[in-house]
């Protein structure tokens, strides 16, 4: 493992507002390896406003010289909307958030944020106006107090309370022993997974970034904690650029676009309603969910 732990320590080091958990990022960035994360170039320069305006023009990538994982992927996400996707496993989603954050770069075609390439941005700069809410939440031994704070390190107390209370987070934290002051072990043992979800909703709530990447959980989670999950997303994702994978209907029906990949193509792309009159892979998908939830 040391493999992919090794490069995903250095990058949580190296960006307080990378929201993950180690778990979960070794799940999402499976190979990554510092030798194929994309270099800046040397006129790279650093963000500073970021609206948001997401734009994918014909994008294709191939993991080392092998077939293309993605091909010709065009599309817009404008400031504040939420795009979901959806596919099959292997499609090409994890892709598609690796070359939005440049962990890699496309073979062809263009990639703009803001109308700048991404290219010519460096991979810091962008990165500190991501977030990440994956899976499961990178928890180290601390505080929740500090593992909070993690999102911005110099967030006074006062802020790290306000970003609980908005991610639905303070309630359970003042039931708990010592509250803000409980210690966390490295796993988190202690608080449930839904818990620990809010907590990385409100690490990124502090963190303020322009754009989000939300991989949503498709363990299963209690109905309260999940309702409450929800409405802490519906907060942090309100005026970002959301680009959530989606397992959810629920979450997917509220999404302002919806980008169906299969076999590393974007076969549909559209609101939910757009796509079920098209009929194809997302009515067949919609089906199979609503089937399997009534089973
Ligand atoms: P999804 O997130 O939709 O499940 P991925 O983007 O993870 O899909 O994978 C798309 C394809 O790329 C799959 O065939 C997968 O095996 C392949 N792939 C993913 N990561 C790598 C990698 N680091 N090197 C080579 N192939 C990879």
């Amino acid at each position: 493992a040391r493999q992919f732990t090794r490069p995903l320590n250095d990058l949580a080091n190296q960006w307080n507002t990378l929201l993950s958990a180690i778990a979960g990022a070794e799940r999402v960035f499976e190979v990554l390896d510092e030798e194929t994360e994309a270099r800046d170039e040397g006129a790279a320069v650093k963000l500073q406003h970021v609206e948001g305006a997401v734009k994918f023009s014909g994008v294709s990538f191939s993991y080392e010289g092998g077939a293309d994982t993605l091909q010709d992927i065009s599309f817009e996400a404008k400031p504040g909307e939420m795009i979901a996707l959806v596919g099959p496993t292997g499609a090409g989603k994890t892709t598609l958030i690796g070359l939005l954050s440049r962990f890699y770069d496309p073979s062809r075609g263009s990639i703009t944020l803001d109308g700048r390439e991404l290219s010519t941005i460096t991979r810091e700069s962008l990165r500190s106006q991501m977030a990440f809410v994956l899976q499961d939440s990178f928890l180290f031994k601390g505080t929740i107090r500090d593992n909070i704070r993690y999102g911005r390190l110099d967030a006074t107390d006062e802020e790290v309370e306000e970003a609980a209370k908005l991610a639905n987070a303070h309630a359970f934290i003042m039931r708990l022993q010592d509250g803000y002051d409980r210690m966390l072990s490295v796993d988190g043992s202690g608080i449930s997974q839904g818990q620990k979800q809010l907590l990385a909703i409100a690490r990124a709530i502090l963190a303020n970034p322009s754009m989000l990447v939300l991989d949503e959980a498709t363990s299963s989670i209690d109905t309260v904690t999940e309702i409450k999950i929800q409405e802490g997303l519906q907060a942090l994702m309100r005026g970002r650029t959301s680009f959530v994978i989606a397992h959810r209907l629920g979450t997917i029906r509220a999404a302002d676009r919806i980008l169906v990949l299969e076999g590393g193509r974007l076969l549909q792309q559209g609101s939910h309603e757009e796509l079920l009159q098209q009929g194809g892979l997302y009515s067949e998908l919609v089906r199979g969910s609503k089937e399997a939830a009534e089973a």
